[in-house]
């Protein structure tokens, strides 16, 4: 007996480290933007663009934080706000509108490509592989790495994209989402993730167990929370909660 039947996760940083593919995408969506730019404006005979890898890329991560203020529940759409702020940064360097939307279009393509290029740590294929036998799983992700195209897809039948739901974590909204997808109570779910502010609090506010992924930490931790310094420990911590649940089961005579 178990009191537990489903199980959220965290991505980034969760079941990948996510830094090395953040950069390269970062770096490499718009060096392929400039350099296929600079390409179609060859051929059609017209002049390069004034614009260059590293003052380029700088004023294009000040307009996503510029336009995060202005349309602040759009703040952690990251796709539309880069989108946004490449229309319009294309547009001002002066390509015609028309070209400035398929070409930040084109760029996001680009983006998404190497966003999904994550390394799973090679333990969590088999790890949701074996917890799928005995729990729901589903994935809540701030970022916006494509749900449908990441390598571990296939383990999470419901995904919700928080930033996109307009309510990233530490929202309640994207939890309360995936726990109704699931036809599961809190107390029923645990979330797994490494955030103590976006994936523990508000999961552990709303009844859920939760795993706190972790490599140092010492305060005391609230009901229902757990550390584990790598999601192989998981199982662990599984074992522990069931054997539990099968005590208070027997000690209540129920
Ligand atoms: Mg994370």
């Amino acid at each position: 007996m178990t009191m537990l039947k489903a199980i959220t996760f965290d991505l980034d940083d969760t079941l990948w480290d996510n830094h090395g593919v953040m950069a390269r995408t970062e770096e490499g969506h718009y060096r392929w933007l400039l350099e296929a730019l600079e390409a179609w404006r060859a051929a059609r005979q017209e002049p390069d663009l004034a614009l260059t890898q590293e003052a380029g890329g700088l004023d294009y991560l000040q307009r996503r934080q510029q336009l995060a203020k202005q349309v602040p529940e759009r703040r952690g759409d990251f796709t539309w706000l880069r989108l946004r702020a490449l229309e319009a940064q294309l547009e001002a360097a002066g390509l015609p509108r028309s070209a400035a939307l398929l070409w930040a279009a084109a760029a996001m393509n680009e983006f998404h490509r190497l966003r999904v290029q994550v390394t799973p740590h090679p333990e969590a294929a088999g790890l949701l592989a074996a917890l799928t036998e005995r729990y729901q799983l589903a994935a809540i992700t701030n970022g916006n790495i494509h749900l449908a195209r990441q390598p571990l897809a296939a383990y999470f039948p419901v995904a919700i994209a928080a930033g996109e739901l307009l309510a990233p974590k530490p929202d309640p909204t994207p939890f309360l989402t995936a726990l109704s997808r699931l036809n599961v109570t809190p107390e029923c779910a645990m979330h797994v993730g490494d955030s103590w502010q976006e994936d523990v609090l508000p999961a552990q506010q709303l009844g859920m167990h939760a795993v706190w992924i972790s490599q140092t930490g010492d305060q005391a931790l609230p009901p229902r929370v757990h550390r584990i310094a790598h999601i192989k420990e998981l199982p662990s911590v599984l074992e522990m909660l069931e054997s539990q649940g099968l005590e208070r089961h027997h000690s209540g005579g129920v």
